[in-house]
């Protein structure tokens, strides 16, 4: 596969407010993923599809050949369900005490930290099938997962308890640090003695997973027989040294809003609150009504670009809770003008990656953060 193709955005009546989701581009780079690793992939949409609505995030993802959906608890695999969505999900962070009632109910497969969840989910009373349960291993992460002092008495009573028809133990999986590649190999290595131990204890687990984003590309032996993918399936890159379009990805989300004020002010005029911004001619102010509470990174103030009628402007000031101003010199602008805040770089807007620079975090920190103001609206197609 070449590239996905993107609009343009331009001048026309722009949206108050809105993150603009291409579908078919998270359905594009699914199949990138899929075609690159060679396996199913698991498509992560958690944190409502790392903001870009998991609905959509969801659907786009099956479209592009996705085997399962992850998500990280069952509040939002339950989500997905009233949605209509009956792909395979798996859930794998559970509340204290979860009975699983609602994993059987909506046939939801459950991911298994500890013996206490791995009764609870076995417990199903007069459950007609059994729950399908992916066994987690800690392989070095030190977040859930079995520790390797649980291995064996973990798998010995999980066979039992298949055994015994409560439960069907479908796969084994893990998460890898990302510390470096010699650690990541160091987890796949503890993954495979985890593996050959709930062999051992007479479990058959079809689908062994470990690879993110990142260990999916880079790791070939962490493959298995499926990928969890979250970032990439947004069209971002986890690695330092290649971004988005150098693996075929597309960004799939747009944020942008309309100028809501324009005026006209002279040298020295301070703008937004502490002026850490003075104005040093002549020159136009736009005000974009998008801010922090929106997820517009307030530490990005004085780094972040905007693109306004084709052209990038520096924010000028600081970001405040519902909006920004940018300094747009003698460029022509009126009120309901479209601004791109981030979207695909080949349009020429800034991406999401230029904000979490600006503010010194990561993508997924700023795309989980965008607000519930903002409408997640499908791209026509
Ligand atoms: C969030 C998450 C993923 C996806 O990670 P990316 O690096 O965004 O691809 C995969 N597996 C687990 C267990 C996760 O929590």
């Amino acid at each position: 596969m070449s590239e996905h193709p993107v609009t343009p955005s331009g001048p026309g009546s722009a949206p108050f407010r809105e993150a603009t989701i291409d579908v078919a581009a998270i359905a594009w780079n699914t199949r990138v993923f899929a075609e690159l690793t060679g396996v199913p992939v698991i498509a992560v949409v958690k944190a409502d599809g790392y903001g870009h609505g998991a609905v959509l995030a969801a659907r786009g993802a099956l479209a592009g050949g996705a085997s399962h959906l992850g998500v990280a608890d069952l509040e939002e695999a339950v989500e997905l369900r009233e949605a209509g969505i009956d792909a395979p999900i798996i859930a794998w962070l559970h509340a204290p005490g979860e009975t699983f009632a609602r994993a059987r109910e909506r046939h939801i497969e459950v991911g298994l930290s500890s013996p206490e969840q791995l009764e609870a989910a076995a417990n199903g009373g007069a459950a007609s099938a059994p729950l399908r349960v992916h066994l987690k291993i800690d392989t070095g992460l030190s977040r859930n997962g079995v520790p390797e002092s649980n291995w064996e008495r973990v798998c010995s009573r999980a066979a039992a308890l298949e055994r015994a028809g409560g439960i069907e133990v479908v796969g084994v999986f893990s998460h890898l640090s990302n510390t470096s590649l010699d650690d990541d190999r160091a987890a796949i290595r503890r993954f495979t003695r985890a593996v050959e131990v709930a062999t051992a204890a007479g479990l058959r687990p079809r689908i062994r997973h470990i690879a993110a984003s990142q260990a999916a590309l880079e790791l070939p032996e962490s493959r298995f027989d499926a990928v969890r993918i979250g970032l990439g399936l947004y069209g971002f890159s986890p690695l330092p040294d290649r971004d988005g379009a150098a693996l075929g990805l597309t960004a799939a989300m747009t944020l942008r809003g309309s100028i809501a004020s324009v005026k006209r002010v002279g040298p020295g005029t301070g703008v937004s609150y502490d002026y850490l911004f003075r104005t040093e001619r002549d020159t136009t102010l736009a005000l974009v009504p998008l801010g922090y509470a929106d997820g517009v990174p307030r530490q990005a103030t004085g780094n972040a670009s905007v693109l306004i009628n084709g052209y990038p402007h520096l924010v000028a000031g600081r970001i405040a809770m519902d909006q920004f101003v940018v300094d747009v010199g003698e460029t022509p602008v009126s009120v309901g003008d479209e601004v791109v805040l981030f979207g695909e770089p080949r349009t020429g807007a800034p991406s999401a990656e230029d904000w979490a620079d600006a503010a010194d975090t990561i993508q997924r920190h700023v795309l989980t953060g965008i607000g519930r103001r903002i409408p997640r609206v499908a791209a026509p197609e």
